[in-house]
């Protein structure tokens, strides 16, 4: 590990040669199939990161028309971006649509009637993919659930036929086929088992082909192990999509795609931090770092645990609460945390921090926003070595 003495902290420590391999590994696996990876910028939108996601030909899948832009910044071609959310903007599909994108992943006939009069105002045509709710159990925390009826996303069954009548009915519309996200953070391959028994009866029994579907994006979702991420830092992406490759049963040709986000990059972060006190509680002792919930929101916004190691001391063991300084009681990494006998200074490392830490970042509290470091070959990039990754050459940032 690189010497991080000096570098003022909490800061985020991005680990490039894992990234670099996870990506691959998971670019190769889909590759077999012929599968196209979009990756879901929302989980760490890094210009770095992205940089990297981007070199080795994936997708951008957006969920805001900032993503949007962001990622025809980062160098994403326009073909390769898709856009979902339930409540875009018009001003968001007008984006999407001057720009080109590969496609609008559209969440209600009500978005679909916007989409039909933004592109007839503007004399253009909108590629359009219905996101369709099909009613599965993604077995993951119920906060992360989105393929539910009782779910804000996606169209569900009953009103799918209209939708895609909408769509053969327009000629603002060109339907591209149909889009699914079941939830974030499923760990079994399960409910992905599911998923393709579920798609293949929707396929024939709304007969896709026959409204011209020809492409079938299944979203993300896959998770990471968060209990051990030192013996287990890349998802077993063969598994997954044989999953797909084995239950799907769809026309030969069909363009299959998937939006991973979390699988790709929540390994290859950290957060690195350090110790201000450790503080006598009533029958406890809480370990009070300069992170919060202001960095890493995920344990406070759906009781998620990370791995804490304290990498400065060793010897006799503790029991201690992991806390943050903000104002909010739930600013809390973990409870009764393992930990050698830790005092002030410490440094602390939380791990699985790649995805959904940085770029849930909050103010709260008027919070600095903390710095990312990148390290590669066990040792920290220069700021020239961060430019000539992100391939903007070596001027533009400071
Ligand atoms: C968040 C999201 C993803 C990525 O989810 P992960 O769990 O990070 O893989 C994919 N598709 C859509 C539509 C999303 O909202």
């Amino acid at each position: 590990m690189s010497d991080l003495t000096g570098i003022r902290t909490p800061f985020y420590l991005y680990d490039l040669d894992l990234l670099k391999k996870t990506v691959s590994i998971a670019s190769a696996e889909a590759r077999r199939f012929g599968y196209f990876i979009h990756y879901a910028i929302k989980a760490n939108n890094d210009p770095v990161i992205s940089s990297i996601i981007r070199d080795n030909g994936l997708g951008a899948d957006c969920v805001s028309g900032n993503e949007v832009q962001k990622s025809l910044e980062y160098g994403f071609p326009n073909s390769t971006i898709v856009y979902a959310g339930v409540g875009k903007t018009d001003e968001e599909i007008k984006l999407a649509l001057a720009e080109e994108i590969f496609c609008l992943n559209c969440e209600s006939a009500e978005e679909l009637d916007v989409i039909k009069e933004i592109a007839r105002l503007y004399g253009m045509k909108a590629r359009v993919a219905l996101r369709v709710n099909p009613a599965i159990e993604a077995d993951t925390h119920r906060n992360i659930t989105t393929g539910l009826d009782e779910n804000k996303f996606g169209i569900s069954l009953p009103h799918l036929k209209n939708a895609l009548d909408i769509c053969s009915n327009s000629e603002e519309i060109e339907f591209t086929g149909l889009h699914f996200h079941i939830g974030s953070q499923i760990t079994s391959l399960g409910p992905y088992r599911r998923l393709c028994e579920k798609v293949n009866n929707i396929w024939r029994e709304f007969d896709i082909t026959a409204y011209g579907g020809s492409m079938l994006n299944l979203g993300g979702g896959f998770g990471i192990d968060y209990n051990d991420p030192e013996h287990n830092s890349i998802p077993d992406f063969k598994s997954f999509f044989e999953v797909f490759k084995r239950y799907l049963k769809l026309p030969a040709g069909t363009d299959v795609r998937f939006e991973l986000g979390r699988s790709l990059v929540g390994q290859c972060g950290r957060i690195v931090t350090r110790v201000l006190y450790t503080k006598k509680g009533v029958g406890k002792k809480f370990v009070i770092t300069d992170a919060g919930m202001t960095e890493l929101m995920r344990p406070s916004l759906y009781q998620a645990r990370h791995h804490i190691i304290n990498t400065t001391s060793t010897g006799r063991t503790e029991k201690y609460d992991v806390v943050g300084p903000v104002c909010e009681s739930t600013d809390v990494f973990g409870k009764d945390v393992v930990l050698p006998e830790t005092v002030r200074g410490d440094i602390i490392h939380i791990l699985s921090c790649g995805a959904y830490a940085g770029s849930m970042t909050l103010n709260f509290n008027l919070r600095d926003r903390a710095p990312a470091v990148y390290e590669s070959g066990g040792r920290i990039l220069s700021h020239n070595e961060i430019n000539d990754l992100r391939g903007f050459g070596s001027v533009l940032m400071p």
